[in-house]
């Protein structure tokens, strides 16, 4: 996708969206409920990040952090490349404890997020992928989110959507998903808008209620977590 991104223009994307999602890693805090310490979203048996051609272009001239992503089973391969937008490429880092900060892909500084749009299919702030809802720890602490990252998610994805309309149909097509799905499950979706708040949006009507998001629910293990917090936890 990004068809008239140049490769070159990631050096900038990742300069520009280099803000850490919390003031702490939050990886110390979900890997402890991942198999061998892991933090979720840097486990391809988890979650396995897609890039632009492009950036895909300028990783392989700057880094050997990467290479493509394969799996054993050729099941889970075929629904996940069934599953990944045309013109992007699935990939694999070297792992968590090999890290490169400044070479991690877009999608690794976006998760556990992406764009909501309504269905007017206005970009109007960040949502997260519902199904790590019991693995992301962030997603049961929306409220540690730092307004720059939230700044810089929403610049990137202005620019991104802009210059992309496959980036728009397949964000808005997935923002309309989840208000299929949370209709059914007569939950209200938590947005963290681009003006600084936080709501919850009712699916049906798509209007917005404003929430503190320490009222927002835990999910999984960090329900039980937040009742027991351990002294660094607080
Ligand atoms: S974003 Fe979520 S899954 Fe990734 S390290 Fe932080 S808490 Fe873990
Ligand atoms: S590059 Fe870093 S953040 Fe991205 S998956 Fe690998 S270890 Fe995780």
């Amino acid at each position: 996708m990004i068809s008239n991104l140049h490769p070159d223009e990631t050096k900038t994307f990742y300069e520009s969206f280099d803000a850490p999602i919390a003031a702490f890693d939050c990886g110390r805090k979900c890997a402890p409920y991942n198999e061998r310490g892991v933090p979720f979203c840097c486990d391809t048996r988890h979650a396995v990040p897609t890039v632009y051609q492009a950036e895909w272009d300028y990783l392989l001239a700057n880094t050997d952090l990467w290479h493509l992503w394969d799996a054993q089973d050729i099941e889970v391969k075929a629904r996940l490349r069934e599953k990944t937008p045309d013109g992007m490429v699935l990939i694999e880092c070297l792992g968590h404890q090999h890290c490169q900060r400044d070479y991690r892909s877009i999608t690794c500084r976006a998760f556990p997020f992406f764009p909501y749009l309504n269905s007017a299919g206005e970009f109007v702030g960040l949502t997260y992928y519902w199904e790590y809802e019991e693995r992301c720890w962030v997603i049961s602490n929306l409220g540690v989110v730092t307004p720059e990252y939230r700044l810089q998610f929403v610049e990137i994805y202005d620019t991104l959507l802009d210059r992309e309309a496959g980036e728009l149909m397949n964000f808005g097509y997935h923002s309309q998903v989840m208000r299929q799905v949370f209709a059914e499950r007569k939950r209200e979706i938590p947005l963290m808008h681009r003006d600084g708040e936080v709501y919850k949006i009712t699916p049906d009507d798509e209007r917005l209620h404003l929430v503190n998001p320490e009222d927002l629910p835990k999910f999984g293990p960090y329900q039980i977590a937040a009742l027991m917090p351990f002294p660094d936890e607080q």
